[in-house]
């Protein structure tokens, strides 16, 4: 092959990698890194509404809170059914420092199989606080944070080609949602902690093995919080459908101050690095929305106490009025039947 026909095919060669790589990426979920946004600062949560207008609308925003009053019981909502989550040692993982969150890319055979459409898996990522405020989930329970939040983004593959297609159409997209608690130490979760050192600056990657991504979840996954909601990262596009597990995962607490203290937002050469903490978006307004929950075990008890305590208060009345009917009884008795001789006696 003349040299020259070798060079102009090195240039056709790195222009179609180039083009591969740049399919692959979706400007949002899979670079969102090169964006200028940030957690806190001149570009922090309440500027992102003037780059990006749906951060900046109330309309199916997400995180929210769930909280009583919410809740809307829906028996056709089936246990979650995830597909190809176990993967192999042999599969291999990029796991990145995108500049706001650790990411981890998964493998296109990953689908959720309980949704009418096939959602397949796109890549995860994690949400937490600092050492010192150390509440960083993004969904709260009646207001409360819980120190850190996993989301396992899916796109819409029965409708849509790529994650870039489907991340602005209103069912382009399916996040699963697990709470984080601080309680054992979990090996599953380690498998990808044992990394952090490794991609402690902005842009560092890396290539891991397959693990069975299934253990980040937690065991019962039918119950659940289900509702229509956004990205809750820039450009906060209104096409997740949330998945958020009522049952929370632990972690240990070293494992949460290896999250909190490993990762810096800024790149290798900065001279003044930024910890990469705090990274979650504050919970948005519910509106007219409302929150489906698969479960109804809370409904099913409070009927049940209130059936008990009825019940109690009638038995409690029944027994009060029988009370009283029979003492008036006695006393009549003894007025009717009483000789009107012995009303003297009463007065000795
Ligand atoms: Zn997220």
């Amino acid at each position: 092959m003349s040299p020259r026909r070798r060079q102009w095919l090195e240039v056709v060669t790195r222009a179609l990698v180039m083009l591969h790589a740049l399919a692959l990426k979706g400007p949002t979920l899979a670079d969102s890194g090169a964006s200028g946004w940030s957690y806190s600062g001149p570009h922090g949560e309440d500027e992102w509404g003037s780059s990006y207008p749906h951060c900046g609308s109330v309309h199916q925003q997400s995180p929210i809170d769930f909280h009583n009053g919410i809740f809307a019981y829906d028996p056709s909502l089936k246990p979650m059914q995830l597909m190809g989550y176990n993967l192999s040692e042999t599969e291999r993982l990029t796991l990145t420092n995108d500049g706001h969150a650790l990411k981890l890319s998964l493998l296109p055979t990953m689908h959720i199989t309980s949704l009418p459409d096939r959602y397949t898996a796109v890549q995860l990522h994690m949400h937490w606080g600092s050492k010192a405020e150390p509440n960083g989930s993004e969904h709260t329970i009646s207001g409360q944070h819980y120190p850190s939040e996993l989301h396992i983004v899916h796109y819409n593959s029965d409708k849509y080609e790529s994650v870039t297609e489907a991340q602005d159409k209103p069912d382009g997209l399916a996040v699963l949602g697990i709470l984080i608690e601080v309680g054992n130490f979990n090996p599953a979760y380690e498998i990808v902690f044992s990394h952090l050192k490794e991609i402690q600056y902005k842009d560092q990657k890396i290539y891991m093995p397959g693990f069975n991504v299934e253990d980040l979840l937690p065991d019962r996954l039918d119950q659940y919080f289900r509702y229509n909601g956004s990205l809750t990262t820039p450009p906060c596009y209104p096409s997740v459908l949330w998945t958020v597990f009522r049952k929370s995962v632990q972690i240990s607490n070293e494992q949460l101050n290896e999250l909190e203290s490993d990762l810096f937002v800024s790149d290798k050469e900065e001279t003044n690095q930024t910890g990469m903490v705090k990274n979650f978006r504050h919970v948005q307004k519910l509106g007219k929305r409302e929150v489906l929950v698969s479960f109804h075990e809370g409904v099913v008890l409070a009927v049940i106490l209130c059936c008990v305590f009825g019940a109690l208060a009638i038995l409690a009345l029944g027994c009060f009025l029988l009370r009283k009917r029979t003492k008036k009884a006695t006393e009549n008795q003894g007025v009717i039947y009483k000789p009107a001789g012995d009303k003297d006696d009463d007065l000795s």
